[in-house]
């Protein structure tokens, strides 16, 4: 009888498992400063979630909605009195193109900072020491003075819901949605599915929302949120608040949710976007004495090391704020604590928040609400994009800037921008919030020059709007 052979070993300074922006971060900080560093990725490319199916592919699906909405109501093209139209296997197509020169990128970083690579499965033997297991069963032993987690998180998926029925999808697996569907319904209004709901509402597909809770966004100024289910119901989107579905039945083209209400719903298709769980199931933590939480999620310091001394763990997998934005930082911030001893960063207190739904969100700051319960003073500066040249320009009319700022000292508190390219604009103000002493004053966007016309141009009449309001 043939010997079983024995895994090939390799020894690295570090191993980081995961190439989403957590990993990369890690890794190539680490690499940079001369260490001899492996990642390892399960899937076959290179990075992550956010580059396969969450933050890259869901923004260009967006992008080309927009432009499609854009097109059909300018007034450049009404006169050939052809509308166009778009389904969701045409813009996937713009989407996968996106995807493949994001992987050929970060695939050259990589290669460029000779960053091992390994295909497989990735679990835990010891603290110092990782099994590698490939689709096809080979396999691999890694060792490492320290590993960092950066395996991201998934959709989370309820057992009562069978989701290999061709018909119901998660925000990974609707990426691969062949048919075109009249009707979807939407379940979770939170970032993803409102994302989507947006999308597909462009497509000019029949979308029911289902929202948990008794408002949409929840963590957004009200007005903001507001605005997008005002927006969302004036586009066609019903949005169903308050709701829990009891159970979900399938026929062979269509889909019924049932609510706990008593309702019934219908559709060609269920989207079900509620909540994500941390990938940590499969790297046996078991084997060197870490657990993760209910949520799949672990537990880090300040230097992003988990309790065992030479693990550390970043992006997704530790939880708040789940963000890509975010997991580049952490990743950087991590390796410089496995490099000497501890970080001397950390991610700023205020992390604007983009969503991409049509019209586009971002906000950075406090809320009216917060600050209000806080007993803060503050005053409001507005701006109504219809009253720009350059949204005039460009047909982008629909959306608003709003400044809070504290009404003795002028310091600005929160900037909230609901309308095209809100997430761009956003980060003029956040820039000027975070400048120390009396630099994150209301007053700089009236005593500089902006370029004109431009959208920074909302910065402006918002703070002479705000500043006429303090008597
Ligand atoms: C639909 C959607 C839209 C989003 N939009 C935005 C947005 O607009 N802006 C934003 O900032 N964020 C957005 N996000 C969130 C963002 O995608 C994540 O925060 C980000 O991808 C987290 O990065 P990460 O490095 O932690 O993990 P990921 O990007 O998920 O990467 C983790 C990697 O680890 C690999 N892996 C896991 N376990 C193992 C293992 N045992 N062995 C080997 N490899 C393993 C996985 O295959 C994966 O490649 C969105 C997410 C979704 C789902």
């Amino acid at each position: 009888m043939a010997a079983k052979q024995k895994a090939p070993s390799y020894h690295y300074d570090a191993i980081v498992i995961g190439t989403g922006p957590g990993g990369e971060g890690v890794a190539m900080q680490l690499a940079k400063a001369g260490k001899k560093v492996a990642v390892v990725e399960r899937y076959d490319a290179v990075g992550g979630g956010c580059t396969h199916w969450g933050t890259i592919p869901s923004k260009a699906l967006r992008h080309s909605v927009s432009r499609l909405i854009e097109y059909n109501s300018s007034p450049l093209f009404a006169d050939n009195h052809l509308s166009r139209s778009l389904t969701f296997s045409e813009i996937m197509r713009h989407a996968s193109g996106v995807v493949n020169s994001q992987t050929r990128l970060r695939s050259s970083f990589y290669d460029r900072n000779r960053v091992t690579l390994f295909h497989g499965e990735a679990s835990f033997i010891d603290a110092h020491t990782l099994q590698t297991v490939r689709e096809d069963g080979s396999k691999d032993i890694v060792t490492a003075g320290q590993i960092a987690l950066a395996t991201g998180s998934r959709p989370y998926t309820p057992k009562d819901i069978d989701f290999n029925h061709p018909r119901i999808y998660n925000s990974d697996t609707i990426l691969s949605l062949k048919h075109d569907p009249k009707s979807i319904i939407i379940y979770g209004a939170g970032v993803i599915g409102s994302e989507y709901a947006s999308i597909f509402r462009g497509l000019g597909v029949k979308v029911d929302l289902v929202n948990m809770r008794d408002r949409l966004l929840s963590f957004l100024d009200t007005e903001i949120s507001d605005a997008l289910s005002y927006h969302l119901w004036n586009n066609g989107v019903l949005i169903r608040h308050n709701e829990t579905y009891s159970s979900v039945e399938t026929t062979d083209d269509s889909v019924i949710l049932n609510l706990e209400s008593g309702k019934r719903m219908r559709a060609d298709c269920l989207l079900f976007a509620n909540g994500r769980t941390g990938n940590t199931d499969k790297l046996k933590l078991e084997n060197i004495g870490l657990q993760a939480d209910s949520r799949g999620q672990l537990k880090v310091n300040e230097n992003y090391q988990t309790d065992v001394e030479n693990v550390y763990a970043v992006g997704d997998v530790i939880g708040y704020p789940s963000l890509a934005s975010a997991a580049y930082n952490q990743g950087r911030f991590a390796a410089e604590a496995m490099l000497a001893g501890k970080t001397h960063a950390s991610l700023v207190a205020d992390i604007p928040s983009g969503i991409y739904t049509i019209p586009e969100i971002s906000s950075v700051g406090k809320t009216e609400q917060e600050l209000t319960a806080a007993k803060v003073p503050y005053e409001v500066g507005r701006a109504q994009f219809k009253h720009l040249a350059r949204a005039q320009i460009a047909s982008t009319q629909t959306g608003s800037l709003k400044i809070l700022f504290h009404r003795e000292t002028k310091e600005i508190l929160g900037i909230h921008c609901f309308g095209e390219r809100a997430s761009e604009i956003v980060h003029i103000g956040q820039a000027i919030m975070q400048q120390k002493g009396e630099g994150n004053t209301i007053d700089y966007f009236v005593n500089t020059t902006f370029n004109y016309p431009t959208m920074a141009e909302a910065y402006r009449v918002a703070a002479i709007n705000g500043l006429n309001r303090i008597f």
